[in-house]
């Protein structure tokens, strides 16, 4: 599989640490607001590439974190922390805040058909994974305290920037506006790795520590989950194009610093999803759902459509005519593959050359564009409507648009049928057949016929 890796800028073969087995973790979400169809995008693409890896025979395990503390309001230390701001606003605990967030995020993730990671955890349950990193780096020297608060030292490393190739001007945290300097560092670009309560002193989650009493910075987090549900060496580590500095760049920092050997090889990145005016963001004004969308009216999977039809490495700008176009053509194909009915002809080698052209779409650096005209081209083929269908249900195991949809409700139908139809005979074994015909007047206003014959009922489905 190629995959394009931020680490070297280039589409790289991907090789995991051990044969046919994948780490990979993503960073999770902030949950101290909604997360908006951006944040979504993002765990779209991820998700993409977890199913990928499975699908091409790969034993993944994905560790994702929640963000439940100690996410600033800038990138720089020196910003209010999110969380408290929501906090004030709210008028409830941080961990209320977390709670509703958290929830609110997954149900979104849900809706649009994503993968649950293997490891999910909020950063506030691993602090002693953190303060047990921080002792190291301070015992080794990439740490140093002052103000109260530890910081990591970047001029310690060799090449701090290996993430950008941007010039390191500015790529310094604090020369942007409106980001005050935090006059504790000793170098600009250097990074708090633990706060005390010299710094906010209404924090309400704290927590005893070598250091003092105080609370992680943000960085740590995923250093700290990554290392602790995952071990030492990392096979892909992704987020937004956003993470990649200041937080990817110090994660690595921290994380090599701490195991004196190289963590992660490959770097994946999301490209953002734009609004009309720009980046959508979680801090300015109303925040677009994906559950919004859903109460306005439009289908989730057609947003999660919307999205496999660009690639990931690609900005896409976001429009409510855009995801009206892609709601009517996902319905259009839907409507296409509801019409395929089964027809016992059923050829391996058939479904094998379009598995096959399936799999190198995707192992193209993610290309589900590509990936759905191959499904296309199924569609089209001159091949037997059993191989269309199981390479349908096959390929859906990656697109998760609920191709198939159809038989799973006819899963529900045949239950609620095959209930209506025990109660029948029981009314006609009582000769009660004025009830056993209300009965079958029932099952036929669902839109299936049933006919008595000497074994028993049967269903009429073809009548739907
Ligand atoms: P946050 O909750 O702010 O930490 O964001 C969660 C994830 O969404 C991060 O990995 C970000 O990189 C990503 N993200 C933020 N904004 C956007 C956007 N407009 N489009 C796509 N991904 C985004
Ligand atoms: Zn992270």
């Amino acid at each position: 599989m190629k995959l394009y890796n931020t680490l070297t800028r280039t589409v790289e073969e991907f090789k995991p640490n051990e044969e046919g087995k994948v780490k990979l973790y993503t960073c999770g979400p902030t949950v101290y607001s909604y997360a908006h169809i951006g944040n979504i995008r993002n765990y779209i693409g991820h998700d993409i590439l977890d199913k990928t890896l499975r699908y091409i025979g790969y034993e993944v395990t994905r560790c994702m974190n929640i963000t439940d503390v100690g996410h600033l309001t800038s990138d720089s230390d020196s910003g209010e922390d999110k969380m408290l701001k929501a906090v004030r606003k709210e008028h409830k605990t941080a961990m209320e805040i977390a709670k509703f967030y958290t929830e609110a995020f997954f149900k979104d993730f849900n809706l649009v058909n994503n993968r649950m990671p293997e490891i999910v955890s909020p950063a506030t349950d691993n602090i002693d994974e953190y303060i047990k990193i921080i002792q190291v780096l301070l015992d080794k020297g990439y740490a140093y305290e002052s103000g109260g608060n530890v910081y990591f030292d970047t001029t310690k490393l060799d090449d701090y920037y290996v993430l950008t190739n941007h010039k390191e001007d500015e790529m310094v945290v604090g020369v942007r506006e409106g980001v005050e300097e935090d006059s504790n560092k000793h170098n600009q670009n250097d990074f708090v790795l633990w706060f005390t309560t010299s710094k906010f002193e209404n924090h309400e989650l704290q927590w005893d520590s070598p250091f003092g009493k105080g609370y992680p910075g943000w960085h740590i987090e995923c250093t700290g989950i990554s290392i602790k549900y995952l071990g030492e060496y990392l096979d892909i580590h992704g987020g937004g194009v956003d993470n990649i500095f200041p937080h990817h760049t110090n994660e690595i920092a921290q994380s090599e610093g701490y195991l004196g050997h190289k963590w992660c090889h490959y770097w994946f990145h999301n490209e953002h999803l734009l609004d009309e005016t720009g980046k959508m963001s979680k801090s300015a004004g109303a925040i677009l759902t994906v559950s919004k969308l859903k109460e306005d009216g439009y289908d989730p999977l057609s947003y999660r459509f919307m999205c496999l039809n660009s690639h990931y490495r690609r900005q896409l700008v976001f429009s409510y005519d855009a995801l009206k176009q892609n709601q009517d053509t996902l319905n259009k194909l839907k409507n296409r593959i509801k019409s395929i009915k089964k027809d016992n002809n059923y050829s391996e080698d058939d479904f094998n050359n379009y598995n096959k052209e399936f799999k190198e779409a995707l192992e193209n650096d993610l290309n589900t564009a590509n990936a759905l005209t191959i499904l296309y081209n199924v569609l089209k083929a001159d091949i037997g409507n059993d191989t269309k269908l199981k390479l349908i249900e096959s390929f859906d195991k990656v697109l998760s648009l609920d191709l198939l949809k159809r038989e799973e409700i006819d899963k529900e139908l045949e239950s609620k049928v095959k209930e209506l139809i025990d109660e029948r005979n029981k009314y006609k074994q009582e000769k009660n057949y004025e009830k056993a015909d209300e009965v079958r007047k029932q099952i036929e206003d669902l839109g299936v016929q049933i006919k008595d014959t000497r074994e028993g009922v049967e269903i009429i489905w073809d009548s739907i």
